[in-house]
């Protein structure tokens, strides 16, 4: 089978999987209500476990693709300052395009007033979800033990390591160069472990597709279908219109051959609802589709995953002008301020995985004097959320490696402007395995 036919094939066959997937858990959760339960219960028991065996195997994948491609990152980028700069780029546009969506969000839902009329009075209803403190987070930055952080698989911990160390390998020069190479190996080795498991996305995204369309309640969203559509629009303006300006005014890549490139990784996304579970695709989609150097990528992509949660503080920011509406709590333009800062602080404190945000959001509402309870009044809603904001998170991530990649001179429009780029990369051949190169 040729390169093309294989790439079609698994394309098609994921489109298939989103379809079919969300076709077969309407028809189970029919027949959950009916005499046949018993049998739908055994094949939801079945979905689900394939659900967690491909939301295991993306996550297997993680820190194996961070670190190692991290280290390999950093040793190219030789130069200490140019490091430097790349981070406080990186860095930089991550808490610049959070103040902006949580700002957005913010003057939307006080303009529209999703939460007004609502009329609720305080009452604990909602158990305060664990939530670590931000000073205890930023403490924690610098692992102690490097190992415990892989074995624990804190992000930011293995981040930091790997940077110190391709840092070190680096500045080793010619004694290293063992090291070197053998980085240079499991780079490439890391890269194939992903397309192997890329194989299984389609099956993969059938069962999580079942899975969500039984735990989803579509009822609630009528309810709730002011915050709901709120939320939606202004994450839809930030993905579309924000990045698509930053893009343009930043970078030579078209906005609209961006967005087209994103599809892929978008569907790990929003089946996921996990930037971390969708770090392979992610890097995969800026390298190979996009033309982004690779040592770029492989710092801002990690990073981005971890800290970068636009899509999460444009809904932390919107839930907690609801919950003051709902509660009838009026807010100060202060508590605004504080909200925008808070917000922000706390998307970059949750964790790549799915519904953290909604966790995060118990900090944001304490520290404003808001109810925490009012977190119940938006969860039937938020696994559907989920899925568009880390969808948004990921996209974020994508156009921020693209900025600083132009900014470096390091990014190759040859391959951005070629609408095919990358989409062969999975091709894999079984049968030769040993003479591929
Ligand atoms: N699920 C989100 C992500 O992984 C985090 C969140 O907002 O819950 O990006």
């Amino acid at each position: 089978m040729s390169k093309k036919n294989l790439k079609l094939s698994l394309t098609t066959k994921i489109m298939l999987g989103i379809f079919l997937g969300g076709f077969t858990g309407l028809v189970l959760k029919y027949f959950l209500n009916g005499p046949d339960a018993s049998l739908a219960n055994n094949l939801f028991i079945v979905v689900n476990i394939g659900s967690n065996l491909f939301m295991n195997a993306l996550q297997m994948l993680v820190i194996p693709v961070v670190f190692v491609s991290i280290v390999h990152g950093t040793l190219s980028l030789t130069d200490v300052i140019v490091l430097g700069r790349v981070a406080a780029k990186t860095l930089g546009i991550y808490l610049i395009t959070t103040v902006i969506a949580v700002t957005i969000g913010i003057v939307v839902a006080v303009i529209i007033g999703p939460g007004r009329g609502a009329n609720l009075e305080s009452v604990s209803l909602y158990k305060l979800p664990e939530s670590k403190p931000i000073t205890e987070i930023i403490s924690s930055i610098i692992p102690t033990n490097p190992i415990a952080a892989m074995a624990n698989g804190d992000s930011i911990q293995i981040i930091i390591f790997a940077i110190f160390l391709g840092i070190a390998i680096g500045l080793a020069g010619k004694k290293a160069k063992a090291v070197v190479n053998l980085f240079e190996s499991l780079n490439a080795i890391v890269a194939k472990l992903v397309d192997c498991i890329m194989l299984l996305a389609p099956y993969g995204i059938f069962c999580l597709m079942a899975n969500i369309f039984k735990t989803i309640q579509i009822s609630a969203i009528s309810n709730l279908l002011v915050y709901f559509l709120v939320v939606l629009g202004v994450l839809i303006f930030q993905m579309l219109i924000t990045y698509g300006i930053l893009l343009k005014l930043f970078t030579k890549v078209t906005p609209v051959l961006f967005f087209k490139k994103m599809k892929e990784m978008l569907i790990f996304s929003f089946t996921t609802s996990s930037s971390n579970a969708t770090i392979p695709v992610t890097m995969d989609t800026v390298t190979n589709r996009c033309g982004v150097s690779k040592k770029i990528a492989a710092f801002t992509i990690p990073l981005g995953s971890t800290i970068n949660m636009d899509g999460t503080a444009i809904m932390q920011g919107i839930a907690t002008v609801f919950i003051s509406q709902a509660y009838n709590i009026p807010l100060t333009i202060h508590d605004y301020l504080l909200v925008v800062s808070l917000a922000t602080v706390a998307s970059i404190g949750t964790a790549g995985i799915p519904s953290v945000g909604i966790v995060m959001l118990a900090m944001v509402l304490q520290k404003v004097g808001l109810p925490v309870e009012g977190i119940a009044l938006i969860l039937s809603v938020d696994r559907l959320l989920d899925m568009v904001r880390t969808s948004v998170n990921v996209t974020g991530d994508c156009m921020t490696a693209c900025v600083v990649a132009h900014s470096e001179g390091e990014i190759d429009y040859q391959i951005f402007n070629d609408p095919k780029a990358g989409e062969s990369a999975k091709d894999i051949d079984l049968h030769r395995m040993h003479d591929k190169q």
